[in-house]
């Protein structure tokens, strides 16, 4: 859907209709139709390029896209027995194209509001009162506030990693080992030269699976390697063959986003941080930043940032560096703490809204021998960035 802006200035512009960019825009036009907005996506259509999943822990505007929910899911680590979950939180899996397609159906329902398919957003200049976008096609946009969620190209230090993961939607035939009804969200394997491998798998319905091969590892984009071990495993688990229907795959930037001053754009999503970063999950922390953000410019006209909690990013942090550091693998640190912590608090910790005592269940469930071990390297990291930071 393309339509040209109408002759003055919006509102918000938003660069970026993907996930947080229409989850925002979506919720401000569902409540005030006639408000000015024009969101700036360079691709031409949408189509079900992935999809979202993660616990649902409060209802979202965008819940009845999904397209399958489970109560139940399993771990999996060498060395221990399968550990299958039961969480009053639905794990639920979210459809991108009735994503797309429900955002954009609100879209050309308002009067003002415009999705300039096709357009690619540049320069971004702030003065006093406004700000001007450039897009590539040489129109100049402007506007009091912008939401941007365009990806950033990131280089990551010690200790940031990258999440990089390909996945495969694929049909089965009659028999396949390990494929059931139940998800599985993580299924340890060797870890290599990488810090941590798992497959992911959920069911789709109709004899059908998403079937993921994911590592965290400190250099970005290993598709070639993880595709050829995503094949190898489902050679060797869909014993009597697989049929592709749909590929996707990502690198994920595990790590915190970079500074960014306050002023009249506002990086949001991944850009913004809305990531988890020792888990990658972000839907539903977007619906979380979306509902606030939407109810902040509709009661005052102006936008608000993904929230960050320093507790948060301190364990994450903390976590990556034992996991860097330690000769514990990935597979018994994660098993560890889904065995002991409790589910509820465990499901909440993970998509980033703990309650007070979930840390502490979590912080309880945790081998603290070898956080202590960190200990002294998150230290002397903190003293840095405070002296950084003067
Ligand atoms: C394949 C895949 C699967 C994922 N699965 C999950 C999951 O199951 N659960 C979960 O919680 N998270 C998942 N994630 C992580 C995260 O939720 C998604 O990446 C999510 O889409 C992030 O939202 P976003 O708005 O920040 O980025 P996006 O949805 O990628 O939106 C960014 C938008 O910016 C546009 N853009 C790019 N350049 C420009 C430009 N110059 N001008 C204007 N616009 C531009 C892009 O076209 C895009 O539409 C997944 C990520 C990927 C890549």
């Amino acid at each position: 859907m393309t339509r040209k802006p109408d002759d003055f200035d919006p509102e918000l512009i938003v660069l970026g209709g993907g996930c947080a960019g229409l989850s925002l825009v979506a919720r401000l036009l569902d409540q005030r139709p006639s408000m000015p907005i024009v969101v700036v996506e360079p691709r031409t259509e949408y189509c079900e390029d992935r999809t979202w999943c993660g616990w649902r822990l409060n209802d979202h505007f965008f819940q009845d896209c999904a397209i399958a929910e489970w109560n139940d899911w399993r771990i999996l680590s060498k060395g221990r027995s399968p550990l299958l979950r039961h969480s009053s939180y639905p794990y639920e899996m979210i459809s991108a194209s009735r994503f797309y397609d429900k955002a954009c159906r609100v879209i050309e329902r308002s009067s003002h509001a415009t999705l300039l398919m096709g357009a690619q957003a540049g320069l971004v200049s702030e003065a006093a009162d406004h700000v001007l976008v450039h897009l590539a096609d040489g129109t100049i946009l402007r506007s009091r506030y912008v939401i941007d969620t365009r990806p950033e190209p990131r280089v990551l230090k010690y200790p940031w990693l990258w999440q990089n993961f390909v996945g495969y939607v694929v049909a089965l035939g009659d028999s396949a080992f390990g494929l059931d009804d139940t998800p599985t969200l993580m299924d340890f394997q060797d870890a290599g030269p990488d810090i941590a491998r798992f497959m992911y798998v959920l069911p789709c319905g109709s004899n059908s699976f998403l079937c993921e091969f994911t590592n965290f590892s400190q250099s970005k984009d290993e598709t070639v390697l993880l595709e050829q071990e995503l094949v190898a495993w489902l050679n060797e688990h869909a014993v009597s063959g697989w049929r592709l229907l749909r590929r996707e795959s990502g690198s994920l930037p595990m790590a915190p986003p970079p500074d960014a001053t306050q002023g009249r754009v506002f990086p949001a999503g991944t850009r913004g941080g809305s990531m988890r970063i020792s888990t990658g999950y972000a839907f539903h922390r977007i619906q979380r930043w979306a509902d606030e953000c939407a109810s902040s410019i509709l009661a005052t006209g102006a936008p608000l940032a993904p929230r960050r909690s320093p507790v948060l990013d301190g364990m994450d942090e903390l976590f990556l560096r034992v996991l860097q550091q330690s000769s514990v693998s990935a597979g018994d640190l994660f098993g560890q703490l889904f065995h002991r912590c409790p589910t509820d608090p465990l499901v909440r910790f993970l998509s980033g809204v703990p309650r007070p005592r979930d840390l502490w269940s979590v912080a309880r469930s945790l081998p603290w021998g070898r956080f202590l071990k960190a200990g002294p390297s998150l230290a002397s990291a903190y003293a840095t960035k405070m002296r950084e930071s003067r």
